[in-house]
C-alpha cells in the first residue's frame, strides 16, 4: 500500500519553485509548442512608432532611442524603410553603423528596388511584407497570388543572396484567406526564408483566433513566426501571449505602443505579461529596470504623457489604497502585487490619506516616523483620518502633521482631546 501523502509536502509541485507567481491554473508540465520561455523582440518604434500621427524623430533622437533600447536588451531594431525618403535611407546606414548589440532590420515592401536599397544601408536583415488580403488585393496593390508569390520568391532569394537575414510577412493576415496564406508560406518557406510573419494590421483578431492561426502555420513551416498585433480593440498584448503559446518566436512592440491609428503591442506591457510567464527569463534577458527611461524618451520626443495607468510605469502602477489591500501589501507584497516594482527600478507607495485607508497602513506610518504610539492610538488616529477625509483627501504631510501633534499631546495626556479640536484637514499643515 503506498504511504499517505504528506499533504504539506508541496516540494515537488512544479509551481512552488515560481513563487510568488503561483497559480493553480499553470500548466502542470511544459508546452513543447509554447515559447513563453524563448521569445525575442522586435522593437519597431523607429518603424512603426514612426507612423503614430505625433512621431517626428530626427537622426540624433533616432539614435538616441536605438542605444536606449539596445542597452534594454531588446533583439532587433525595425527601422523605416531607406524607400521612405533620402533622410530614412540615410539614418538606416548610421544607426546600422552604430556597432549595437541588437540586430538591425528595415522593413520594406516586396519589390526589387526596396529589398537593393535596404542591403545597401547595411541593415542585418530585411523585413518584407505584402497584403494578401482581398481587399488589399482590390483596392491597394491588385495582385493576385501567384503574381505575390512569384515576387516574394524573387525578392527573398536575392536577400539571402547577399548573406543577409530575412522575414517574410502578409497585411492584414487575419483578413486573407487561409489556403493562400498557408500556400505563400509554404513556398517562402521552402526558399529558406529566415521568419514567416503574421500581421493583424487592422487588430481585428482575438486571442483564440490567433492561437488558432498561429499553431496551424506552425505545423507547416520549419522557419521562425512573427507576429505583429495592433491595438484597435485593446488586444495587442493578450494576442501576443497566444501567438506565444502557440509557437511564435519573434514579437513586433513599440515603446508605449506607439504606431499607427492607435498603435500595437507595447513593449512595457509585454514585458509584464511575460513576467508573470517566466519571470527569469525576462529578468535575465532584459534590464527592466531601464524601462522608465526609455518611456521617457519617447513620451517627449512625441509629445505625450506616459498614461496614468501605463504597465510597470503608470504612476498609480504600485499605489496601493484600500486598508485590506495595504495591511496585506505591508505583511507581504505578493498578496496583492504580480509585478515587484524593485524589479522595475519603480517604488511601492501605499496610500493612507483618504477614507478607505486602515489602521495597519497607518500603523506602519507610525513605525516610519518612530514615533512611540500603541495599536489603540493607530485606531484612534485613523478613526480621525476617516473622519476628515470625508471633507477632502489629506496629503501625506497632513497625516503625517496629525500624527505628530498626537504624539506630543500624548506626553501631556491631552492627545484625545486634540483629535476633537481638528475638525478640517486645512488645520493640518
Ligand atoms: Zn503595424
Amino acid at each position: 500500500m503506498a504511504p499517505p501523502r504528506d499533504t504539506n509536502d508541496t516540494t515537488n509541485d512544479i509551481d512552488r519553485v515560481r513563487e510568488p507567481i503561483v497559480s493553480p491554473y499553470m500548466p502542470k508540465y511544459p508546452d513543447p509548442m509554447s515559447n513563453v520561455s524563448k521569445f525575442k523582440i522586435i522593437e519597431s518604434t523607429l518603424r512603426e512608432g514612426e507612423q503614430f500621427a505625433n512621431a517626428f524623430f530626427d537622426t540624433a533622437k533616432k539614435v538616441e532611442i536605438a542605444k536606449a533600447l539596445d542597452a534594454m536588451g531588446v533583439d532587433y531594431l525595425e527601422l523605416t524603410s531607406p524607400a521612405a525618403s533620402e533622410q530614412s535611407y540615410n539614418d538606416c546606414t548610421t544607426i546600422s553603423n552604430l556597432g549595437l548589440k541588437a540586430k538591425i532590420l528595415t522593413h520594406t515592401r516586396c519589390h526589387m528596388d526596396d529589398a537593393r536599397l535596404a542591403i545597401e544601408t547595411g541593415v542585418d536583415g530585411v523585413d518584407v511584407v505584402i497584403g494578401t488580403s482581398s481587399y488589399l488585393r482590390e483596392f491597394s496593390h491588385g495582385k493576385d497570388m501567384d503574381y505575390i508569390t512569384q515576387k516574394a520568391v524573387e525578392v527573398i532569394t536575392y536577400i539571402k543572396s547577399q548573406g543577409k537575414e530575412v522575414r517574410f510577412s502578409t497585411e492584414d493576415s487575419f483578413r486573407s484567406d487561409l489556403v493562400d496564406l498557408l500556400s505563400i508560406y509554404k513556398a517562402v518557406d521552402k526558399i529558406g526564408v529566415d521568419r514567416v510573419g503574421i500581421a493583424d494590421t487592422v487588430g481585428c483578431a482575438n486571442p483564440r483566433q490567433v492561437y488558432e492561426l498561429v499553431r496551424t502555420l506552425r505545423s507547416v513551416v520549419n522557419c521562425d513566426i512573427e507576429c505583429h498585433f495592433h491595438n484597435d480593440t485593446g488586444c495587442a498584448i493578450a494576442n501576443a501571449y497566444a501567438a506565444l503559446e502557440a509557437g511564435a518566436t519573434h514579437i513586433d512592440t513599440s515603446v508605449l505602443g506607439i504606431g499607427e491609428r492607435n498603435g500595437i503591442t507595447p513593449l512595457g506591457g509585454l514585458l509584464a505579461r511575460m513576467y508573470t510567464a517566466d519571470k527569469a527569463y525576462v529578468k535575465n534577458k532584459y534590464d527592466l529596470t531601464k524601462i522608465r527611461d526609455v518611456e521617457n524618451i519617447v513620451a517627449d520626443a512625441v509629445d505625450v504623457t506616459v498614461p496614468f495607468n501605463n504597465y510597470i510605469t503608470g504612476y498609480c502602477a504600485f499605489t496601493h489604497k484600500a486598508g485590506i489591500h495595504a495591511k496585506a501589501i505591508l505583511n507581504n507584497p505578493s498578496t496583492y502585487e504580480i509585478l515587484d516594482p524593485t524589479d522595475f527600478n519603480q517604488t511601492r507607495y501605499v496610500s493612507i490619506g483618504h477614507r478607505l485607508t486602515g489602521w495597519n497602513a497607518v500603523k506602519n506610518r507610525i513605525e516610519q516616523l518612530k514615533l512611540d504610539l500603541t495599536d489603540e492610538d493607530a485606531k484612534q488616529v485613523t478613526q480621525k483620518i476617516k473622519e476628515l477625509a470625508d471633507i477632502r483627501p489629506l496629503s501625506l504631510e497632513n497625516v503625517d502633521v496629525l500624527l505628530r501633534q498626537y504624539h506630543s499631546a500624548k506626553e501631556s495626556s491631552n492627545h484625545l482631546s486634540i483629535l476633537e479640536t481638528v475638525v478640517s484637514p486645512d488645520q493640518l499643515t
